[in-house]
């Protein structure tokens, strides 16, 4: 791809904040106000990468997270850190047609321009106000139009669902003949979530990523490291995920990946960062959940009431910061309050405080562990709340549930004027139940059949106590797919084919299940073959494979396909 690169010299002017941000974040000097100015209008070019050279750290992607120092660029610096900044920019020409160096003059010396030979370098000269009207004369050059993408009204009958994403990407063109990845390394794989694997089919209304991925080192928030590529761009939600101009990139925060901790791990200037610069749809506050108890290195240990009335009024605070940060910065995704509570009153109380604060949009935090019943008390004591507020004040506010999905509740959301949720149930029911793994098109749970993986360690081990040689193993595991296929085609009867994957699964001998029941199971979804009765992509592709319980690319496939199944129930029902 011709990507082009622009460096800019560190500011003295910075965001005060205790956290790390993302460079381009953190330094607020007039070159920074150009280039976020012009992304808060136009959106992250995609062929831009941006870079700044440092006086602390040398030549660092604009994405890298730092923190905030005092230190200027003088020509002995410069020279120091030239050997290293050098080579940097000339890892970085590989992928780079040009580079635009909008610099000070004392920072010159910390580039050797005569090594510079594969790559185009071009710098502005003349005092500020010239180098300024090169910059943004050289951003607009990009041809891009950000798209603030508004929800649709909020309409009577089906809330919208989200997809909450656990990194699921999937080798878009596996082989389930041969049973085999399309390449042995995963970068030589062309991957793709399940959410483009399913088009032009549409499984949900958009895709619900949490930011708690910044933590650590999978997913599109990862960290990265400060000359690593990706940090000199982010990478777009919305094209991660192929969504369609009808479907929305919502992040959140993640919060019970930190509920253990006194406080979030991630602040509020962080996470309206991110958002905005990741080109998220919508993006919700940073909350703190007020569970009942938490896991210490003990064991169980119980907050008390005052600790988790703290954690509400913190939550309540932090949407606070969170509307006052996103106004400073000018985003255009959409901001999204997240109210917590113990009681339901709690909930219901806290609603008109935070459509003062400015929210439209509001979510209800916490609701993930509750039974059926806390969560109808909760969103009838809110929407009664909305109710009464739009009564007096006017106004429309729309309420969504994180992590809640309740079939029995549904026509309870229905009539409350639930706006959206977001659940992964269904997704993970396909490999995380032993016997209602499909969603059939009928309305029907089925039971995917086993067929263990030898590739597996512990599978492998398990099964090698059997007494049984590699080679017998590997001929059962092979003559167990090659079983069902032959079935699905009409060659061998389902009793052959439960035959020969019985013989081999049997030898796992999975302890106290009922693996008789087990095999009545496997018999029904062979011999009503649900998957000649969905329309979906995956069940169109895979046909009998999607019902195979066995690796991510079958087990999430079959995900995904549950996912679309429910997804039509609620445009249905
Ligand atoms: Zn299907």
């Amino acid at each position: 791809m011709d990507r082009h690169l622009i460096v800019l010299s560190c500011s003295a002017t910075k965001v005060e904040h205790r956290d790390p941000l993302p460079a381009v974040t953190r330094y607020d000097g007039p070159y920074y106000k150009v280039l976020n100015s012009c992304i808060r209008e136009r959106g992250w070019p995609p062929s831009l990468s941006i870079a700044v050279l440092s006086a602390e750290y040398g030549l660092i992607g604009g994405l890298t997270q730092i923190d905030g120092y005092d230190r200027r660029m003088d020509e002995r610096r410069a020279t120091e850190l030239r050997e290293r900044c050098t080579e940097t920019l000339m890892k970085w020409s590989a992928t780079h047609s040009s580079a635009t160096l909008v610099l000070g003059r004392d920072y010159l010396p910390a580039i050797n321009f005569d090594a510079m030979t594969s790559l185009r370098t071009i710098v502005p000269e003349g005092p500020i106000g010239m180098k300024l009207q090169a910059l943004s004369n050289r951003l607009h050059e990009f041809r891009t139009t950000r798209v603030r993408r508004e929800l649709p009204a909020r309409r009577a009958g089906a809330p919208l669902y989200f997809l909450p994403d656990w990194d699921d990407l999937l080798d878009a063109d596996f082989d389930f003949v041969s049973d085999s990845f399309s390449a042995a390394e995963r970068s030589q794989r062309k991957e793709q979530h399940c959410i483009q694997i399913m088009q032009p089919r549409r499984m949900c209304d958009g895709v619900l990523v949490s930011l708690a991925q910044n933590q650590g080192t999978k997913g599109i928030l990862r960290r990265v490291e400060p000359t690593d590529l990706e940090s000199l761009a982010p990478q777009s939600i919305r094209t991660k995920y192929g969504l369609r101009d009808d479907q929305w990139a919502f992040g959140d925060c993640g919060a019970f990946s930190y509920s253990s901790e006194p406080e979030p791990t991630i602040s509020t200037e962080q996470a309206v960062s991110l958002y905005h610069l990741h080109g998220f749809d919508l993006g919700a506050s940073v909350d703190h959940i007020p569970l009942p108890a938490i896991e210490g290195p003990n064991g169980a240990k119980l907050l008390t009431t005052a600790e988790r009335r703290r954690r509400i009024a913190l939550t309540r605070a932090n949407a606070r910061e969170f509307l006052e940060v996103w106004n400073r910065r000018k985003c255009s995704f959409t901001p999204v309050g997240i109210i917590q509570g113990i009681t339901a009153q709690d909930y219901a109380r806290q609603l008109p405080e935070y459509v003062d604060m400015g929210y439209s949009f509001i979510a209800l935090g916490g609701l993930v562990p509750r039974s059926d019943s806390d969560i109808e008390e909760v969103v009838r004591a809110v929407a009664k709340s909305r109710a009464a507020f739009a009564r007096s004040r006017g106004g429309d506010v729309r309420l969504h549930l994180f992590g809640v999905f309740r079939p029995k509740l549904q026509a309870t959301f229905r009539e409350c004027g639930i706006s959206s949720f977001d659940s992964a149930t269904y997704f993970r029911k396909a490999w995380l139940r032993s016997d209602q793994n499909y969603l059939g098109a009928d309305g029907q749970w089925y039971a995917a059949v086993r067929v263990p993986m030898m590739s597996d360690a512990r599978t492998r081990k398990r099964l090698e106590a059997s007494g049984l040689s590699e080679k017998t193993l590997l001929r059962m595991e092979k003559a167990s797919l090659e079983a069902l296929h032959e079935y699905s085609a009409g060659k061998v009867t389902a009793g052959d084919a439960l035959a020969a994957v019985h013989r081999y699964d049997e030898l796992l001998s999975r302890g106290d299940e009922n693996s008789g029941s087990l095999y009545e199971k496997y018999r029904r979804t062979l011999e009503s073959k649900p998957w000649q009765f969905c329309g979906c992509p995956v069940c169109k592709q895979l046909g009998i494979d999607v019902l195979i319980f066995r690796g991510y690319n079958r087990n999430k496939r079959r995900g995904a396909h549950n996912t679309y199944q429910l997804y039509r129930s609620l445009r249905e029902g």
